[in-house]
């Protein structure tokens, strides 16, 4: 699948309600994990389009609201796939480019879970 036929897939299940204003309407997807932090890895560029570290947002927040901290876009993904999911893509991403776990600011409930590598 291909960004565009996992951003679809996911919009469909959403029922187009948006993850930061909750109207309903044409949603886009946004990576958490930015581009710029997946450059040259095809495979984790992949990783980031996974839906647990996405927020799928309406055309409205996604050009004109100021961007959102990434440890509350994370927070809003825990809140939606629970700590296990997301905390689990994130150590694989982290696993892939360690420098990223500097780079990817945490929401305080995953930080321990995902930097530890145990499961609780
Ligand atoms: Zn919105």
């Amino acid at each position: 699948m291909d960004r565009r036929e996992i951003a679809q897939r996911e919009i469909i299940k959403r029922g187009g309600i948006c993850d930061l204003c909750g109207k309903k309407g044409p949603l886009e997807m946004h990576e958490i994990i930015e581009r710029s932090k997946t450059e040259g890895d095809p495979t984790l560029r992949l990783c980031s389009y996974a839906p647990e570290v996405c927020l799928f947002v309406c055309r409205e927040c996604h050009d004109t609201v100021a961007p959102v901290r990434t440890a509350d876009a994370l927070h809003i993904c825990v809140m939606r796939w629970g700590k296990e999911i997301v905390g689990d893509r994130l150590r694989m991403m982290f696993a892939m480019r360690p420098t990223l776990a500097y780079e990817v600011e945490l929401p305080q409930e995953i930080k321990e879970y995902v930097l530890s590598g145990r499961r609780d």
